[in-house]
Protein backbone atom coordinates (compact mmCIF):
# COMPACT_ATOMS: atom_id res chain seq x y z
CA UNK A 1 0.00 0.00 0.00
CA UNK A 2 1.28 3.20 -0.97
CA UNK A 3 1.14 5.63 2.07
CA UNK A 4 0.92 9.43 2.93
CA UNK A 5 3.35 11.02 4.94
CA UNK A 6 1.26 13.91 6.91
CA UNK A 7 -2.71 13.98 6.58
CA UNK A 8 -3.85 17.59 8.01
CA UNK A 9 -7.55 16.62 9.02
CA UNK A 10 -9.92 19.96 9.64
CA UNK A 11 -12.63 19.28 11.47
CA UNK A 12 -12.20 17.30 13.96
CA UNK A 13 -15.80 15.90 14.70
CA UNK A 14 -17.51 12.82 13.73
CA UNK A 15 -16.47 12.44 10.38
CA UNK A 16 -12.71 14.08 10.18
CA UNK A 17 -12.44 12.02 13.36
CA UNK A 18 -13.18 8.84 12.60
CA UNK A 19 -11.63 9.19 9.00
CA UNK A 20 -8.57 10.76 11.45
CA UNK A 21 -8.69 7.31 13.34
CA UNK A 22 -9.32 5.01 10.59
CA UNK A 23 -5.76 6.22 8.74
CA UNK A 24 -4.06 6.18 11.33
CA UNK A 25 -4.86 2.83 12.43
CA UNK A 26 -3.99 1.57 9.10
CA UNK A 27 -1.14 2.99 8.65
CA UNK A 28 -1.78 4.73 5.59
CA UNK A 29 -0.45 7.81 6.45
CA UNK A 30 3.12 8.39 8.68
CA UNK A 31 1.60 10.88 10.49
CA UNK A 32 -1.77 12.64 10.91
CA UNK A 33 -1.99 16.37 12.05
CA UNK A 34 -5.92 17.80 13.36
CA UNK A 35 -7.73 21.17 13.24
CA UNK A 36 -10.44 22.49 14.81
CA UNK A 37 -12.12 26.12 15.28
CA UNK A 38 -13.14 24.46 18.94
CA UNK A 39 -10.06 24.06 21.26
CA UNK A 40 -11.83 21.28 23.32
CA UNK A 41 -12.31 19.16 20.14
CA UNK A 42 -8.60 19.74 18.77
CA UNK A 43 -7.26 18.82 22.59
CA UNK A 44 -10.12 15.31 22.90
CA UNK A 45 -8.93 14.05 19.78
CA UNK A 46 -4.78 14.36 20.67
CA UNK A 47 -6.08 12.91 24.27
CA UNK A 48 -7.77 9.81 22.29
CA UNK A 49 -4.85 9.29 20.48
CA UNK A 50 -6.89 10.18 17.17
CA UNK A 51 -4.49 12.77 15.78
CA UNK A 52 -0.65 12.77 16.66
CA UNK A 53 -0.86 16.63 16.63
CA UNK A 54 -3.06 19.53 17.49
CA UNK A 55 -2.28 22.45 15.33
CA UNK A 56 -2.80 25.78 16.56
CA UNK A 57 -3.36 27.10 13.36
CA UNK A 58 -4.62 25.99 9.58
CA UNK A 59 -1.30 28.13 8.24
CA UNK A 60 0.09 25.71 11.19
CA UNK A 61 -1.42 22.20 9.31
CA UNK A 62 -0.77 23.31 5.54
CA UNK A 63 3.04 24.10 6.06
CA UNK A 64 3.13 20.05 7.26
CA UNK A 65 0.82 18.30 5.10
CA UNK A 66 0.80 15.99 1.81
CA UNK A 67 -3.21 15.91 1.59
CA UNK A 68 -5.83 17.90 3.22
CA UNK A 69 -9.07 16.61 4.76
CA UNK A 70 -12.08 19.00 4.77
CA UNK A 71 -14.69 17.35 7.49
CA UNK A 72 -16.25 20.57 8.48
CA UNK A 73 -19.94 21.48 8.16
CA UNK A 74 -20.93 22.45 4.52
CA UNK A 75 -21.18 26.32 4.88
CA UNK A 76 -17.82 26.14 6.58
CA UNK A 77 -15.75 24.75 3.30
CA UNK A 78 -15.68 28.26 1.20
CA UNK A 79 -14.12 30.30 4.37
CA UNK A 80 -12.03 27.19 5.02
CA UNK A 81 -10.45 27.63 1.34
CA UNK A 82 -10.10 30.94 1.61
CA UNK A 83 -8.04 30.82 4.98
CA UNK A 84 -5.81 27.80 3.09
CA UNK A 85 -5.46 30.42 0.01
CA UNK A 86 -4.46 33.52 2.17
CA UNK A 87 -1.96 30.95 4.52
CA UNK A 88 -0.30 29.82 0.75
CA UNK A 89 0.64 32.77 -0.69
CA UNK A 90 3.41 31.29 -1.93
CA UNK A 91 1.77 28.78 -4.11
CA UNK A 92 2.41 25.55 -1.93
CA UNK A 93 -1.23 24.77 -2.04
CA UNK A 94 -1.48 24.00 -5.54
CA UNK A 95 1.54 20.48 -4.17
CA UNK A 96 -1.04 19.32 -1.84
CA UNK A 97 -4.32 16.99 -2.44
CA UNK A 98 -7.74 18.36 -1.01
CA UNK A 99 -10.31 16.38 -0.56
CA UNK A 100 -13.72 16.59 1.40
CA UNK A 101 -16.18 14.65 3.44
CA UNK A 102 -18.87 17.02 2.92
CA UNK A 103 -23.05 15.87 2.07
CA UNK A 104 -23.49 18.01 -0.71
CA UNK A 105 -21.56 17.71 -3.75
CA UNK A 106 -22.61 21.12 -5.51
CA UNK A 107 -22.14 23.18 -2.52
CA UNK A 108 -18.56 22.34 -2.13
CA UNK A 109 -17.66 23.20 -6.29
CA UNK A 110 -19.80 26.59 -5.91
CA UNK A 111 -17.47 27.37 -2.79
CA UNK A 112 -14.65 26.28 -5.02
CA UNK A 113 -15.42 28.43 -7.96
CA UNK A 114 -15.83 31.35 -5.40
CA UNK A 115 -12.72 31.13 -4.21
CA UNK A 116 -10.71 29.85 -6.71
CA UNK A 117 -12.44 30.86 -10.17
CA UNK A 118 -12.22 27.35 -11.22
CA UNK A 119 -12.24 24.36 -9.58
CA UNK A 120 -8.56 23.02 -8.89
CA UNK A 121 -7.55 19.84 -10.33
CA UNK A 122 -6.06 18.80 -6.71
CA UNK A 123 -8.88 19.19 -5.21
CA UNK A 124 -10.82 15.91 -4.61
CA UNK A 125 -14.69 16.40 -3.83
CA UNK A 126 -15.95 13.13 -1.90
CA UNK A 127 -19.04 11.29 0.53
CA UNK A 128 -18.78 9.09 2.93
CA UNK A 129 -21.66 7.05 3.06
CA UNK A 130 -21.58 6.64 6.43
CA UNK A 131 -22.25 8.51 9.97
CA UNK A 132 -25.00 8.74 12.84
CA UNK A 133 -26.95 10.89 14.78
CA UNK A 134 -24.07 11.84 16.89
CA UNK A 135 -21.98 14.57 16.33
CA UNK A 136 -18.44 15.56 17.81
CA UNK A 137 -15.30 14.02 17.79
CA UNK A 138 -16.20 12.14 20.92
CA UNK A 139 -18.33 9.59 18.89
CA UNK A 140 -15.50 9.39 16.25
CA UNK A 141 -15.36 5.67 15.65
CA UNK A 142 -11.93 4.15 13.28
CA UNK A 143 -14.28 1.24 12.22
CA UNK A 144 -17.07 4.19 11.40
CA UNK A 145 -16.41 3.58 7.43
CA UNK A 146 -15.19 -0.03 7.52
CA UNK A 147 -17.61 -2.00 5.00
CA UNK A 148 -19.70 1.24 4.05
CA UNK A 149 -19.81 3.66 0.55
CA UNK A 150 -17.56 6.33 -0.16
CA UNK A 151 -18.72 8.72 -3.28
CA UNK A 152 -15.81 10.70 -5.19
CA UNK A 153 -16.84 12.97 -7.33
CA UNK A 154 -13.89 14.20 -9.25
CA UNK A 155 -14.34 16.32 -12.23
CA UNK A 156 -13.18 16.14 -16.16
CA UNK A 157 -9.96 17.73 -14.89
CA UNK A 158 -9.17 16.35 -11.85
CA UNK A 159 -5.96 15.31 -11.28
CA UNK A 160 -5.56 11.66 -11.57
CA UNK A 161 -2.67 10.86 -8.97
CA UNK A 162 -4.65 13.06 -6.35
CA UNK A 163 -7.59 11.08 -7.15
CA UNK A 164 -5.40 7.79 -6.75
CA UNK A 165 -4.24 9.11 -2.81
CA UNK A 166 -7.68 10.26 -2.06
CA UNK A 167 -9.16 6.71 -3.28
CA UNK A 168 -6.02 4.82 -1.01
CA UNK A 169 -6.87 6.57 1.78
CA UNK A 170 -10.61 5.67 2.11
CA UNK A 171 -9.67 2.37 0.84
CA UNK A 172 -7.63 1.96 3.82
CA UNK A 173 -10.45 2.66 6.14
CA UNK A 174 -11.78 -0.04 4.72
CA UNK A 175 -14.33 2.03 2.27
CA UNK A 176 -15.91 0.82 -1.03
CA UNK A 177 -15.06 3.62 -3.29
CA UNK A 178 -16.87 4.07 -6.16
CA UNK A 179 -16.47 7.25 -8.63
CA UNK A 180 -20.16 9.14 -9.45
CA UNK A 181 -20.91 12.60 -11.18
CA UNK A 182 -21.14 15.30 -9.02
CA UNK A 183 -24.43 16.72 -9.82
CA UNK A 184 -25.78 13.22 -9.74
CA UNK A 185 -24.41 13.01 -6.75
CA UNK A 186 -26.68 15.16 -5.24
CA UNK A 187 -29.99 14.18 -6.80
CA UNK A 188 -29.38 10.80 -5.12
CA UNK A 189 -28.76 11.47 -1.86
CA UNK A 190 -31.15 14.35 -1.79
CA UNK A 191 -33.43 11.46 -1.78
CA UNK A 192 -31.83 8.76 0.27
CA UNK A 193 -30.28 10.83 2.72
CA UNK A 194 -31.23 14.11 3.06
CA UNK A 195 -35.20 13.57 2.58
CA UNK A 196 -35.41 11.18 4.96
CA UNK A 197 -33.64 13.48 7.80
CA UNK A 198 -36.09 16.92 7.28
CA UNK A 199 -39.13 14.51 7.19
CA UNK A 200 -38.06 12.68 10.48
CA UNK A 201 -36.90 16.50 11.84
CA UNK A 202 -40.24 17.93 10.48
CA UNK A 203 -42.47 14.96 11.99
CA UNK A 204 -40.48 15.58 15.74
CA UNK A 205 -41.06 19.49 15.54
CA UNK A 206 -44.28 19.41 14.27
CA UNK A 207 -45.88 16.85 17.27
CA UNK A 208 -43.58 18.54 19.58
CA UNK A 209 -44.89 21.75 19.26
CA UNK A 210 -48.66 20.63 19.79
CA UNK A 211 -49.51 21.12 23.38
CA UNK A 212 -52.19 18.25 22.67
CA UNK A 213 -49.28 15.74 22.00
CA UNK A 214 -48.02 15.48 24.90
CA UNK A 215 -48.22 11.93 25.72
CA UNK A 216 -47.05 10.50 22.14
CA UNK A 217 -43.12 10.70 23.27
CA UNK A 218 -44.58 8.86 26.58
CA UNK A 219 -46.04 6.31 24.47
CA UNK A 220 -43.70 6.36 21.27
CA UNK A 221 -43.28 2.73 20.38
CA UNK A 222 -40.95 1.37 17.82
CA UNK A 223 -42.02 2.34 14.64
CA UNK A 224 -42.01 6.40 15.53
CA UNK A 225 -38.47 5.80 17.44
CA UNK A 226 -36.91 4.15 14.47
CA UNK A 227 -38.75 6.48 11.93
CA UNK A 228 -37.26 9.78 14.21
CA UNK A 229 -33.97 8.47 15.81
CA UNK A 230 -32.17 10.53 12.87
CA UNK A 231 -34.16 13.51 14.67
CA UNK A 232 -31.55 13.88 17.10
CA UNK A 233 -28.87 14.48 14.36
CA UNK A 234 -26.90 17.98 14.23
CA UNK A 235 -28.79 20.80 13.98
CA UNK A 236 -26.29 23.32 11.72
CA UNK A 237 -25.25 20.39 9.29
CA UNK A 238 -28.31 19.80 8.23
CA UNK A 239 -29.20 23.65 8.21
CA UNK A 240 -25.97 23.34 6.10
CA UNK A 241 -27.11 20.77 4.00
CA UNK A 242 -30.56 22.28 3.45
CA UNK A 243 -28.96 25.50 2.29
CA UNK A 244 -26.57 23.87 0.28
CA UNK A 245 -28.40 21.00 -1.57
CA UNK A 246 -31.22 23.03 -2.54
CA UNK A 247 -32.04 22.40 -5.81
CA UNK A 248 -31.72 18.59 -5.41
CA UNK A 249 -33.33 18.56 -1.79
CA UNK A 250 -36.50 20.82 -2.81
CA UNK A 251 -37.54 18.14 -5.94
CA UNK A 252 -37.42 15.29 -3.28
CA UNK A 253 -39.42 17.40 -1.23
CA UNK A 254 -42.41 18.14 -3.78
CA UNK A 255 -41.62 14.17 -5.35
CA UNK A 256 -42.33 12.80 -1.53
CA UNK A 257 -45.12 15.74 -1.29
CA UNK A 258 -47.04 14.67 -4.57
CA UNK A 259 -47.02 10.52 -3.10
CA UNK A 260 -48.13 11.85 0.28
CA UNK A 261 -50.81 13.71 -1.39
CA UNK A 262 -51.88 10.19 -3.18
CA UNK A 263 -51.72 8.58 0.24
CA UNK A 264 -53.98 11.42 2.08
CA UNK A 265 -57.06 11.53 -1.03
CA UNK A 266 -56.80 7.26 -0.81
CA UNK A 267 -57.18 7.71 3.16
CA UNK A 268 -60.54 10.10 2.45
CA UNK A 269 -61.69 8.17 -0.15
CA UNK A 270 -61.42 4.88 1.66
CA UNK A 271 -60.21 3.56 -1.24
CA UNK A 272 -58.67 0.18 0.31
CA UNK A 273 -57.47 -1.25 -3.15
CA UNK A 274 -55.04 2.71 -3.91
CA UNK A 275 -53.96 1.96 -0.15
CA UNK A 276 -52.72 -1.93 -0.33
CA UNK A 277 -50.84 -0.47 -3.58
CA UNK A 278 -49.14 1.54 -1.98
CA UNK A 279 -48.05 -0.25 1.28
CA UNK A 280 -47.72 -3.42 -0.97
CA UNK A 281 -45.67 -1.73 -3.68
CA UNK A 282 -43.66 -0.07 -0.52
CA UNK A 283 -43.52 -3.39 1.52
CA UNK A 284 -41.54 -5.09 -1.71
CA UNK A 285 -39.06 -2.80 -2.35
CA UNK A 286 -37.96 -2.46 1.03
CA UNK A 287 -37.35 -5.97 1.37
CA UNK A 288 -34.68 -5.83 -1.10
CA UNK A 289 -32.61 -4.00 0.53
CA UNK A 290 -31.37 -5.12 3.99
P1 LIG B 1 -19.41 17.45 13.54
O1 LIG B 1 -20.29 18.54 14.02
O2 LIG B 1 -19.31 16.19 14.31
O3 LIG B 1 -17.91 18.02 13.34
C1 LIG B 1 -17.62 19.20 12.65
C2 LIG B 1 -16.35 19.78 13.26
O4 LIG B 1 -15.91 20.88 12.44
C3 LIG B 1 -16.56 20.34 14.68
O5 LIG B 1 -15.58 19.81 15.55
C4 LIG B 1 -16.39 21.86 14.50
O6 LIG B 1 -15.83 22.50 15.63
C5 LIG B 1 -15.46 21.92 13.30
N1 LIG B 1 -15.50 23.17 12.57
C6 LIG B 1 -16.58 23.90 12.20
N2 LIG B 1 -16.19 24.97 11.48
C7 LIG B 1 -14.84 24.90 11.38
C8 LIG B 1 -13.85 25.72 10.76
N3 LIG B 1 -14.20 26.81 10.07
N4 LIG B 1 -12.55 25.35 10.87
C9 LIG B 1 -12.20 24.25 11.58
N5 LIG B 1 -13.07 23.44 12.20
C10 LIG B 1 -14.39 23.77 12.09
O7 LIG B 1 -19.86 17.17 12.01
P2 LIG B 1 -19.69 15.81 11.17
O8 LIG B 1 -20.90 14.99 11.36
O9 LIG B 1 -18.35 15.24 11.42
O10 LIG B 1 -19.78 16.40 9.68
C11 LIG B 1 -18.63 16.91 9.03
C12 LIG B 1 -18.88 16.93 7.53
O11 LIG B 1 -19.14 15.59 7.10
C13 LIG B 1 -20.08 17.77 7.13
O12 LIG B 1 -19.77 18.51 5.96
C14 LIG B 1 -21.17 16.75 6.85
O13 LIG B 1 -22.04 17.21 5.83
C15 LIG B 1 -20.37 15.54 6.39
N6 LIG B 1 -20.98 14.23 6.65
C16 LIG B 1 -21.60 13.97 7.84
C17 LIG B 1 -22.17 12.72 8.05
C18 LIG B 1 -22.88 12.37 9.35
O14 LIG B 1 -23.62 11.39 9.42
N7 LIG B 1 -22.67 13.13 10.41
C19 LIG B 1 -22.09 11.72 7.06
C20 LIG B 1 -21.40 12.02 5.89
C21 LIG B 1 -20.85 13.28 5.69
Amino acid sequence: MKTVDTLLVVGLGLIGGSFAAAVKSAGACRQVYGYDLDKASLEEAKALGIIDHGCQSLAEGLAAADVIMLAVPMLAMKPVLEELVQCSLDGSLGKKVITDAGSSKRALLDAALEVFGEMPDYLVPGHPIAGSEKSGVGAAKANLFQAHDVILTPLENTDALALETVKMLWESCGAVVTDMDLYHHDEVLAKTSHLPHFLAFSLVDTLAGNPDNQDIFRFAAGGFRDFTRIAGSDPIMWHDVALGNNQAVLEALDEFTEGLQVLRQAIIEKDSQSLLGIFSRAQSARQHFS
